[in-house]
């Protein structure tokens, strides 16, 4: 497991006030925000790893958990990409380029991308789930000659939901093969139509126990997946996920997140799926 990080601009429960610099729109309902420090003192300070999340802090409103989906080496302005879900995000999509907020972190653990070092690698994404492997495929982008195979199998309801589709040209070239699909076919889609999972059980994996698997999406994508992947051959050690639960201080102090006996905020998000799984499908946890 890839050991969480404390924040790196100091105190967790410190807000650090950030500046829309850009918006781009995404998907029906979702963009991709990024931000820049006021203080650049905090902006000099900043990093992040892939899979790790901030919160945002709308004043008068509250906070919500956002993964980063920004390169890694980003030093200046850091993406998010959200969902309009609820009050925060909601208030959020409110203030155009310009706009101010809060912004605490980063948080929680991240994808273990050093141990897919000359392996094979297969990325999940189910909807707004690839945002917080978009920064796991820049890493593996940038040192392309250090992995094996690599393959991203993306998922969305219809082709409207499927995420950063402008970059998957880029990709593809760079070296990550990129497979889409959907379940709601439409008049002018001539893709794949079916679950992520049913691309997984199609493509080839000539080297299962040398193969490592990350998946973020909803929770049933993710154990069909799992599933799939270990009937495949894959070990069990080597297939990680990424858990969302409702989180608040995002310390490992109020509980909200907890999952069986881990805090999503600290332990998590991402997670090898041998120590989650027990708890991952048990109603209400
Ligand atoms: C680690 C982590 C990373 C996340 N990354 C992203 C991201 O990159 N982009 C993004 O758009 N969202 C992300 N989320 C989800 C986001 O934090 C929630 O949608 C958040 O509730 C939005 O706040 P809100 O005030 O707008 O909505 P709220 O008013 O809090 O809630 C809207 C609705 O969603 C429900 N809800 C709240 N939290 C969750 C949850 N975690 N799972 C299921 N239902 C929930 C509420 O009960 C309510 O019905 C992430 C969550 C976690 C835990």
């Amino acid at each position: 497991m890839t050991a969480p990080l404390s924040p790196t601009v100091g105190n967790p429960w410190l807000c650090h006030t950030v500046r829309i610099a850009a918006i781009t729109p995404e998907i029906s309902g979702v963009a991709t925000y990024d931000f820049e420090f006021t203080d650049p003192d905090a902006a000099n300070r900043y990093q992040f790893r892939p899979g790790q999340f901030n919160m945002l802090y709308l004043p008068g409103v509250g906070e919500a958990a956002i993964s980063l989906s920004a390169h890694p080496a980003a030093r200046r302005r850091w993406s998010h990409t959200i969902r309009v879900a609820g009050n925060v995000t909601q208030a959020l999509a409110q203030l155009g380029t310009g706009g101010v907020l809060g912004l605490r972190g980063p948080f929680g653990s991240s994808w273990p991308i050093d141990d897919c070092r000359g392996r094979d690698v297969i990325l999940v994404a189910g909807g707004i789930g690839l945002a917080p492997l978009r920064p796991v495929v820049y890493r593996l982008l940038a040192e392309r000659s250090h992995f094996g195979q690599l393959t991203l199998l993306h998922g969305a309801r219809s082709p409207g939901g499927l995420l950063y589709t402008r970059e998957h040209a880029t990709w593809n070239a760079g070296g990550v093969a990129v497979q889409t699909t959907v379940d709601r076919t439409a008049a002018d889609w001539n893709g794949n139509v079916g679950t992520a999972v049913v691309l997984l059980d199609r493509l080839p994996l000539p080297r299962p126990e040398n193969t490592v698997l990350l998946t973020c999406g909803p929770d049933v994508m993710m154990h069909f997946t799992a599933r799939a992947a270990l009937q495949r051959g894959l070990p069990a050690s080597q297939l990680w996920i990424s858990a969302e639960r409702n989180m608040q201080c995002a310390v490992g102090l109020c509980g909200h997140c907890q999952l069986g006996p881990e805090f999503v905020c600290q332990d998590g998000p991402v997670f090898r799926y041998d120590r989650i799984a027990p708890f991952f499908r048990v109603e209400g946890l």
